[in-house]
């Protein structure tokens, strides 16, 4: 694992970037240590590999002293042995008589009626969380096998959505998109849809990045996104394509985060949240949530500087029925048996390929 190395990396940085991941970074290295009885070896033995393995455990812990994201890693947690549920995956993500198969007649339609695309159409929530809280429903029903035109098409259907509802609610003006894949994610529907709102205030966890980027900004008179790209890119954990700059998360919320920067949410940064799903599938990721956070769609002050930020995450796997959240994620911090570096290297391979 190399995030193992991570505080030999920071230390060989230019002194500038040096300086920046200090500012930005805490990395600590811990040792956990136990003692397994004899008659548990067997069992370690098969389900880790080794005993000295479990018995003298390093665990790499990266805050970011800017936002308070932090993660622990360690690779041993990946091997935990997990409880599978035997229902037939197949069956349910085989096209079928779904309710979102045929969306004009099974779901709700905005007041403003629906947007339609070549592979998807719009619905309105019918349970909403907001009181702009709409869906893309894509045409085909397995999510796993979308194409890249099928993904591109209900991403920008989303933006044309955004864009209605601003007409129809001038003071709606926070666009946010979702993709919940599959139950892991929260999504409750296995037929593919993404989940679009516009509020008229932003969301309290956008607007708490939003609050650190101007501490940052106001304390050392610059930009906080641009400076983590520079210490990501130093690294090796991130690149750029075009004006999307796509990073493999130092301090994930979960599993193989991946975050996007870009400066306008087109069709480049739909291309890049494609590839980056290819990625996944290619790695076994069957269920996952990608959040999409546009600027406000009117000028509101305090915003000038903010990118358009993506977010994917792994979920885990959809047959294992042990939740990957536990309460060290809901309240202290995310613990994580993937590696960013390995993560960083398969999306350049996949992005240098396209
Ligand atoms: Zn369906």
């Amino acid at each position: 694992m190399k995030i193992t190395s991570l505080p030999d990396l920071a230390r060989k940085l230019p002194s500038r970037e040096r300086k920046l991941f200090k500012r930005i970074f805490q990395v600590e290295e811990v040792r956990g240590k136990l003692r397994v009885p004899e008659a548990l070896k067997p069992w370690v033995e098969e389900k880790f590999g080794s005993v000295s393995l479990v018995e003298k455990q390093r665990v790499v812990k990266v805050t970011n002293k800017v936002t308070l994201e932090a993660a622990f890693f360690n690779q041993l947690r990946s091997r935990r042995p997990v409880e599978a549920s035997g229902k037939a995956l197949e069956s349910l993500l085989e096209a079928g008589e779904c309710l979102f198969c045929r969306p004009e007649t099974f779901t709700a339609e905005d007041v403003f009626g629906r947007i339609r695309g070549k592979h998807g159409v719009t619905a309105a929530n019918i349970a909403k969380y907001d009181c702009w809280h709409g869906l893309v429903v894509f045409t085909r029903h397995n999510p796993l096998g979308y194409r890249r035109e099928e993904v591109l098409d209900c991403l920008s259907l989303a933006f044309k959505w955004f864009r209605q509802v601003r007409k129809a609610d001038g003071k709606a003006v926070f666009p946010f998109l979702l993709w919940n894949c599959l139950w892991r994610s929260g999504a409750s529907i296995v037929h593919g849809h993404l989940q679009i709102a516009v509020s008229r205030k932003v969301y309290p966890k956008i607007e708490y990045l939003r609050r650190c980027a101007a501490r940052y900004q106001a304390k050392y008179r610059s930009n906080y996104f641009q400076d983590l790209f520079k210490v990501y890119r130093e690294l090796g954990l991130t690149f750029k394509r075009g004006s999307v700059r796509v990073m493999a998360s130092l301090t994930p919320v979960k599993e193989k985060e991946v975050i996007l920067l870009a400066d306008k949410a087109d069709t480049r940064l739909f291309e890049a949240v494609y590839r980056v799903f290819k990625v996944y599938r290619r790695l076994g990721v069957s269920s996952f949530n990608l959040s999409l956070v546009p600027p406000p769609m009117a000028s509101v002050r305090g915003w000038q500087g903010f990118p358009v930020i993506a977010r994917m995450v792994d979920r885990g796997n959809l047959e294992e029925r042990t939740s990957d959240m536990g309460g060290m994620e809901l309240y202290a911090a995310s613990i994580i048996a993937s590696d960013p570096f390995q993560l960083a290297e398969e999306l350049k391979k996949t992005f240098k390929a396209s």
